[in-house]
């Protein structure tokens, strides 16, 4: 691990993570602020590298004057706690009830999530198994000094604009920078992987939930139409061609979503079924991840107009036309 010089005063810092995805890339960048864009995971490790990567820049952690952070996941927020409470926290307004990890709001997701599953055709002794909040101990408590939306400049980075990109976190940002192309993309652009489309319940007085990978594409197709030179990331390597990658991950997600045709082109199934199918090894580990990922091809199936639900015994089943 070390500190690389990617662009114009922007330092990349890898932090090691206790998830399966590896490390996390979070980076400095200098302005008329010192500004941090995400945090790491919360552990002792994690602050440690940070502590040790962040000295060989030159600073120390009371020198950092904000945070923006990308998105709200753990791997990106967590190690907020360890810095001064009084940092300004900037980001999409959709991060605050996971970043203050918010009781009241978890307590409404309950029923949310038990319905969807219901109408996935999960198996209920199989829900019982499928632990929500575990990762949030890696997470932080904290709230957003400020929210920026689609367009916003930010106070103290002069020449960035945030662009929103839902898709892989409903509260997903990503920063722009004009002058050279230089994109600080979060997990919306990664180098080896696409990222997963995360099942999110709705916010904001939203009736129905987001179709993450639906999104996901949009953003991708927005960002495809920006002038970028290089892409900094998440997790791994920068991305040097950037309109290449975005074109290589939307046309195999397609394929991956006719493959979904396909199964159901023999039988119709609930979400469930396909997703174990699709992951027969891995689906019972990471249900999340490997229902969110099948309900994503589902989702752009029914999108595109090529399937339909039947609703039995409140289950979706999902029939091609
Ligand atoms: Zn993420």
């Amino acid at each position: 691990m070390s500190v690389l010089t990617t662009m114009k005063d922007v330092f990349k810092i890898t932090l090691p993570t206790p998830f399966p995805v590896g490390d996390v890339n979070v980076y400095v960048v200098r302005g008329d602020k010192l500004t941090l864009i995400d945090a790491g995971a919360k552990t002792e490790e994690a602050w440690q590298t940070f502590k040790y990567q962040l000295g060989e820049l030159g600073y120390k952690p009371s020198d950092i004057e904000q945070v923006v952070i990308t998105h709200h996941h753990p791997d990106h927020v967590g190690l907020l706690d360890y810095l001064n409470d009084e940092l300004p926290v900037i980001g999409h307004p959709k991060n605050q009830p996971w970043i203050s990890q918010d009781e009241v709001f978890f307590q409404k997701n309950e029923p949310f999530y038990l319905e969807l599953f219901t109408q996935f055709g999960i198996d209920p002794a199989f829900i019982k198994n499928v632990d929500m909040t575990n990762e949030l101990r890696y997470s932080c408590h904290r709230s957003l000094t400020m929210s920026v939306v689609e367009g916003d400049s930010l106070p103290g980075m002069m020449g960035w604009r945030v662009i929103e990109t839902p898709g892989h976190a409903q509260s997903h940002i990503v920063l722009y920078r004009q002058e050279d192309g230089l994109l600080i993309a979060g997990d919306t652009i990664l180098a080896k992987i696409s990222p997963n489309p995360l099942l999110e319940p709705p916010q904001f007085g939203e009736t129905t939930r987001p179709r993450p990978l639906v999104q996901y594409n949009a953003s991708l197709r927005k960002l495809q139409k920006l002038q970028m030179t290089k892409v900094v990331t998440g997790h791994g390597d920068d991305v040097n061609l950037p309109h290449e990658l975005i074109q290589k991950r939307l046309d195999s997600q397609k394929e991956r979503a006719y493959g979904v045709l396909h199964m159901l082109r023999e039988q119709p199934m609930t979400a469930f079924e396909v997703c174990t199918r699709l992951f027969p090894k891995v689906f019972h580990k990471q249900p999340v991840l490997t229902m969110s990922e099948t309900v994503g091809q589902l989702d752009f199936l029914e999108d595109l107009g090529e399937i339909n639900i039947e609703v039995v015994n409140k289950q979706f089943i999902y029939h091609t036309k």
